[in-house]
């Protein structure tokens, strides 16, 4: 049996595990009450929202949502005590198209009195 833990990454759209991402490495929602809304709130992730923080310290967010300035030791990558994970950005596929107005034959005025 592996020890590897199979718990997924809670940023939005992310879900990867160490499991099955080789070297991934996965971070402990801080303990840090103000911190860990930051993370809750960069993640993207709104179902964490109504999480207690003990709840929370029990999911996790994986290495790609950190620069590298967030890592105190860039080789074991392990994480500042201040670390934020980069916010969440929605898709460029999900801009909304705004409809052009086209009048077709005359336009019509309202009369004046
Ligand atoms: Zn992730």
């Amino acid at each position: 049996m592996s020890r590897k833990s199979g718990v997924k990454c809670a940023y939005l759209n992310c879900g990867k595990t160490a499991r099955s991402y080789d070297g991934l490495k996965m971070y402990r929602f801080p303990k840090d009450k103000s911190l860990c809304t930051q993370w809750v709130a960069n993640s993207g992730n709104i179902s964490l929202i109504h999480l207690t923080t003990d709840d929370l310290y029990k999911k996790r967010l994986c290495m790609e949502h950190f620069i590298n300035n967030d890592f105190s030791n860039e080789k074991t990558k392990n994480l500042k005590k201040n670390a934020v994970p980069q916010k969440y950005e929605e898709p460029q596929s999900m801009k909304v198209l705004t409809p052009t107005k086209t009048y077709e034959g005359h336009p019509v005025f309202p009369k004046s009195p």
